[in-house]
């Protein structure tokens, strides 16, 4: 088999049985890289001689016989994790020369078990965007058609683990950012519950909402990556202290007697046919393997985007204010500190965070803070309110990720309101913070990978690891590799 087409569970095996080492796993991967990012983009930073260091030092402890699940394992991370000495732009201008003096958590706890960095990977502009295409570095392309958008923000995550070019990645999600592009790259991508991983030194978007989660190539390295960087962080008074399951030893239990809820909302008219038939494919498998189907209602679905982009906008308004041309980040020259900030801040920030910084600002302003972002606060307590009462009957739900398959490159670029609505089915269960799973569930006719959603209990990762798990088993949709 080759090395790149490897998961983490094949190559911890190769490592461990001394057929490959880490110098010759991480020079494939970045041969790989090398070969495919013309096409492809999912880089901003390739960390290469960084990644050839660690991989040597992973392969003197494996020679020590230290050899854990990820050591020597090539991962990448979406630019928004602070990486020590490392350039993280978070996809935008105004960090374009920014070396954070410390690492994520979440990265640091990868690292110590010997992961080897090949690199910090393309998103949307500070995790705004669904598509890539408000990156300042260029707009990923995704692998399975290079015409087509990879999803976003953590495009770059996506698309480099459906491209071959790294194991697996870490990505945020706020609205849908890892799943919704999981889904349109064919890889698995899990948004935890929040307070599950700690999100320290990730770069703030929208703090009641952002969680830090895997993309890979299938559920068992999904459940390996969650355990790695799941649980309690002093340095993140957010992230909740309770013990992390051993995710692994559950995916094997199955789904029999599972109940699995199907939110009426969530099964439009409007869902594409492609969708729509592979949804129902999925809910099939699931009832020959045992599985009982419940119909559920999450009646408020129709204000999810509405209140998120409301909350998100102006959590992002206040967090973003920090980017001010005198601590860190790009700093114009003008007459002045006023002028220098509103000249710095034009420059560095792109049309999308910017429209957000704005609609924020609105939301917050005295005159409005009561008609919109009150108001959105209670309709976002009467969409948890949704997902409690639902779950009461089941043990997971089942949707669509996205309804439509990946969109053209610039479709829906000149139309923001288009954008956000095709997070219409990932956005409700960050409102509501709890855990849910993109995983493969078919193809369009023109070859475009489509995701199945999997929506968990708070801190139910265990549940939608081990369903998931069970739906890979008895598909090959997994398996599938790009034409690229
Ligand atoms: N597309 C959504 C947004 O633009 C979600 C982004 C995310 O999850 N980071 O806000």
């Amino acid at each position: 088999m080759n090395i790149i087409d490897m998961t983490i569970h094949e190559l911890h095996a190769a490592l461990k049985g001394k057929r490959v080492s880490s110098v010759e796993a991480t020079s494939a991967m970045l041969a790989r890289i090398a070969a495919v990012e013309p096409q492809v983009g999912s880089f901003i930073t390739v960390t290469s001689e960084q990644a050839l260091a660690a991989a040597k030092s992973a392969d003197q402890r494996i020679a020590l016989g230290e050899c854990d699940l990820l050591t020597g394992i090539p991962l990448a991370l979406k630019d928004i994790f602070l990486t020590e000495g490392i350039r993280t732009t978070c996809g935008s201008r105004i960090l374009d020369n920014f070396i954070p003096p410390y690492s994520a958590t979440s990265w640091e706890k990868l690292r110590d078990r010997g992961a080897v960095l090949l690199g910090k990977l393309n998103q949307d502009e500070f995790a705004m965007g669904s598509s890539n295409e408000s990156s300042a570095y260029g707009t990923t392309r995704n692998p399975w058609d290079t015409t087509c958008i990879p999803g976003g923000s953590s495009g770059g995550s996506a698309a480099a683990v459906a491209a071959r070019e790294a194991v697996a990645t870490l990505g945020t999600d706020t609205g849908g950012s890892i799943r919704q592009p999981a889904a349109h790259c064919g890889c698995v991508g899990l948004k935890p519950t929040y307070g599950r991983v700690s999100r320290y030194g990730v770069i703030a978007y929208a703090s009641s909402l952002d969680q830090v989660g895997p993309l890979t190539r299938d559920v068992a390295d999904c459940a390996v990556m969650l355990e790695a960087v799941a649980g309690h962080d002093p340095k993140d008074s957010t992230s909740v202290d309770t013990p992390v399951p051993n995710y692994s030893a559950a995916l094997t239990q199955g789904v029999k007697g599972l109940k699995i809820g199907l939110p009426k909302e969530y099964f439009i008219d409007g869902l594409d046919p492609e969708v729509q038939k592979a949804m129902a494919e999925a809910i099939e498998t699931y009832r020959r393997l045992g599985a009982e189907f419940v119909d559920v209602s999450l009646p408020n679905t129709d204000y999810a985007v509405a209140t998120y982009y409301l909350i998100a906008a102006a959590e992002a308004s206040s967090n973003l204010a920090r980017y001010d041309g005198v601590r860190f980040g790009h700093r114009a020259e003008a007459d002045g500190l006023l002028g220098m900030y509103t000249k710095s801040r034009s420059e560095g920030f792109g049309n999308e965070v910017k429209r957000r910084i704005m609609i924020g600002t609105y939301a917050l302003s005295s005159g409005y803070y009561d008609a919109y972002y009150v108001k959105a606060q209670k309709v976002r307590t009467l969409i948890m309110n949704d997902f409690i009462k639902a779950f009461a009957d089941v043990d997971l739900m089942l949707t669509p990720v996205a309804p439509t398959p990946a969109f053209k490159i610039g479709e829906k670029a000149g139309d923001p309101l288009q954008m956000y609505l095709s997070d219409i089915f990932t956005i409700p269960v960050n409102l509501a913070g709890t855990c849910a799973m993109s995983l493969p569930a078919g193809f369009s006719l023109s070859g475009l990978p489509i995701g199945l959603q999997l929506i968990g209990k708070p801190f139910g990762e265990t549940i939608i690891l081990q369903a998931g798990y069970a739906f890979e088993q008895a598909t090959e949709w997994h398996t599938k590799r790009t034409p690229l």
